[in-house]
């Protein structure tokens, strides 16, 4: 079962879960839930199954400048990335060749869709991170802002073994 991490907005309170299936999200007030940290199952009206662990903590972001690609299962685009910043939850990035859209008709790239992104940290091993995101947010000049989740284990303790070494 997939498990997505979701970090409490910077107000402290709400969330929303996107379903990874049909897109749909919610908003989630956390105030009076109790034992936030512990994960749930989440059963959409789509009849999709996952799993949410709510993070409290807000991981700070590590402006880096690295370089990758993305790939949409969907339309089947790729195209290369230059990653912005870099946190336990997500990345910040910039499709370079987007720059010129408008931000509403970049198809397979609204807040809700699901990319693919590969990319090498900086270090002496130069390790390969993969992982999937779900767009969370998308400005001007090609740049979007996403949340990692289905990460594996060890990409997970690459990224987090990069942000501590740095
Ligand atoms: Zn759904």
């Amino acid at each position: 079962m997939v498990t997505q991490h979701l970090y409490v907005n910077a107000n402290g309170i709400a969330t929303t879960i996107t379903c990874l299936r049909c897109g749909k999200t919610k908003e989630i007030d956390v105030t009076h839930m109790k034992n936030v940290h512990l994960p749930r199952k989440v059963h959409c009206s789509c009849n999709a199954t996952f799993r949410i662990v709510f993070e409290r903590r807000r991981y700070s972001r590590k402006g880096v400048q690295l370089f990758g690609k993305y790939w949409n299962s969907h339309s089947s685009e790729s195209d290369a990335v230059v990653i912005r910043d870099i946190s336990h939850s997500g990345i910040g990035f910039h499709v370079p060749s987007k720059y010129l859209k408008d931000v509403d008709v970049i198809e397979g790239m609204r807040p809700g869709d699901c990319l693919h992104v590969e990319f090498r940290l900086q270090g002496p091993s130069n390790p390969t991170i993969s992982g999937s995101i779900i767009i969370r947010n998308v400005k001007k000049g090609g740049y979007f802002g996403g949340e990692f989740y289905a990460q594996d284990d060890s990409a997970e303790k690459r990224v987090g073994f990069y942000l501590l070494s740095q």
